[in-house]
């Protein structure tokens, strides 16, 4: 079983479908069992999108400082 540590590490690659084989069917084993970082994916899903929709336009330095506090804490 890989670490939380290692599954968010790799969560942004996996949503961008980047990962395969034997380490994306670890991270898909630990995201079905560990509601933390199901939490996570949720999380940098929804952050996805908002970036994407948001691509030509800063990202506000509220937002910003909110997201670095929030990542330093995984
Ligand atoms: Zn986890």
């Amino acid at each position: 079983m890989i670490t939380c540590s290692d599954a968010v590490r790799q969560l942004w690659s996996f949503l961008d479908g980047e990962v395969a084989g034997p380490e994306r069917t670890a991270l898909e084993e630990h995201l079905g069992v560990c509601r933390r970082c199901c939490g996570e994916l949720e999380f940098a899903g929804e952050l996805r999108g908002f970036l994407r929709a948001h691509a030509s336009e800063e990202l506000p330095a509220e937002a910003r400082t909110l997201l670095t506090s929030y990542l330093d804490e995984l």
